[in-house]
């Protein structure tokens, strides 16, 4: 079990009060989650004591910057038990992956009357730029709906997936109604008629155990920064037969192998999709994250958020007007997404901060999703491994509140 008490003191930010005097309650978790010391100071240790470009320099430096960096991506891999850390790409977020996926892997392989499956409950991240390749390609975007209870309605799953559907690509988790979606199910469904799959995991690897292999998807994409690591690094995970037969994303130094006034040869994997000097403090940084969360275990940190949820649920559940989106607790990752009968959630979320409460209003990036809702916008309480039930307590305090300002 978490000892949260214990986790709160690894977050220097926990103690930092909201407005004077006024204790933070930080329930924005989904959106970006806070920072552990120990990957504060292992970015910090890394300029101090190792900074130098990776890759190029022979000296001291050079080399150690380089082994911190390569060994993060080693660690990064194990943590989603990737066969092997070639598979495994930095990127600047989940958005660059799919961007990256759509240019090299989309513009090689779709073209007209070839269809792309998304879903209804996709962030943007992973509906723009399969909309842009659609475009340039002639291929055509289709969309599994989700039912009013926010999950996904597979009842007409084999008219939607078809020979014709070349690349499938959903979330393991909604950042909306916390949905935990059925990979495998979606995977073997895609792979039966030859489709390829890409997992959106930016809402599963930071709070649960996340294993590829098991998964078989084809492409995953994460982001650092919601999973205890900096902003600025991300990861594409590919099975390698696919990242090997896909041309480069952006060109530049260390992507190549030999470079002529006539043309070019590109590096191996991983680095072919690694143009110019990365992030290597981030990089770093997020070795560091996954090396706090494998410490603490995912299936204790998974554990205690379920806790949190369900206690949230039913706290929240009782409010008077409120409307909770989403699956049942038991279903869903931890995030509280909801409406207050008459109030905006813009106005939700700007007196909780007043009480110290950090939530998030607005589409959350999903758009398609509210529209079908009938929504233009939702209030989300999102939960990670420092979330305490008192913290649960104060938010539905608040809420009343709000209720009475609002003389409901
Ligand atoms: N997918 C999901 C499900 C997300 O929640 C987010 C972040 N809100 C993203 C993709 C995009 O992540 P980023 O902005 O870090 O690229």
């Amino acid at each position: 079990m978490l000892d949260v008490d214990k986790v709160r003191k690894d977050f220097p930010i926990l103690a930092v009060e909201a407005h004077p005097g006024v204790p933070l309650v930080y329930l924005d978790s989904a959106a970006s989650s806070q920072k552990p010391t120990a990957v504060i100071e292992a970015m910090n240790a890394y300029y101090r004591t190792t900074n130098a470009n990776v890759h190029r320099g022979i000296h001291r430096l050079s080399e150690d910057a380089t082994n911190a960096y390569e060994g993060a991506r080693q660690r990064i891999a194990d943590f989603v038990n990737a066969p092997s850390a070639e598979q495994v790409i930095y990127t600047r977020n989940a958005t660059e992956a799919f961007n990256l996926v759509a240019a090299t892997w989309g513009r090689a392989n779709l073209g007209p009357g070839d269809e792309i499956l998304l879903t209804e409950m996709e962030h943007h991240a992973n509906i723009v730029p399969w909309q842009m390749v659609a475009q340039q390609t002639g291929a055509m975007v289709r969309y599994i709906p989700f039912t009013e209870d926010g999950r996904l309605d597979l009842t007409d799953l084999d008219n939607l997936l078809t020979e014709r559907t070349k690349l499938l690509s959903f979330t393991a988790v909604s950042n909306v109604f916390g949905t935990i979606n059925p990979v495998n199910q979606l995977v073997r469904a895609a792979h039966a008629v030859g489709a390829v799959v890409m997992v959106d995991a930016a809402q599963a690897v930071p709070h649960m155990a996340v294993d590829v292999q098991a998964w078989d998807c084809d492409f995953m994409a994460f982001s650092g920064h919601k999973m205890c690591g900096p902003t600025g690094i991300g990861i594409l995970y590919g099975k390698r037969e696919l990242l090997e037969a896909m041309p480069p994303y952006m060109g530049g130094g260390d992507m190549i192998r030999r470079v002529t006034l006539e043309g070019s040869t590109w590096n191996d994997l991983p680095w072919k999709f690694e143009a110019g000097t990365p992030s290597i403090a981030e990089g770093i940084g997020l070795g560091a994250a996954v090396d706090y969360l494998s410490h603490l275990g995912m299936d204790d940190i998974h554990a205690h958020e379920q806790h949190i949820t369900h206690y949230a649920l039913e706290s929240l559940s009782e409010i008077p007007g409120l409307k909770l989106w989403g699956p049942p607790a038991s279903e869903k990752a931890g995030v509280a997404t909801f409406t207050l009968e008459k109030v905006h959630p813009h106005d939700i979320a700007e007196i909780l901060d007043k009480e110290g409460i950090a939530i998030r209003a607005g589409h959350h990036c999903a758009m398609p999703l509210h529209h079908k809702l009938g929504l233009s916008a939702t209030a989300r309480a999102s939960f990670y491994l420092h979330t305490t039930t008192a913290e649960v307590d104060k938010l539905v305090a608040s809420l009343d509140k709000v209720r009475q300002i609002f003389r409901l």
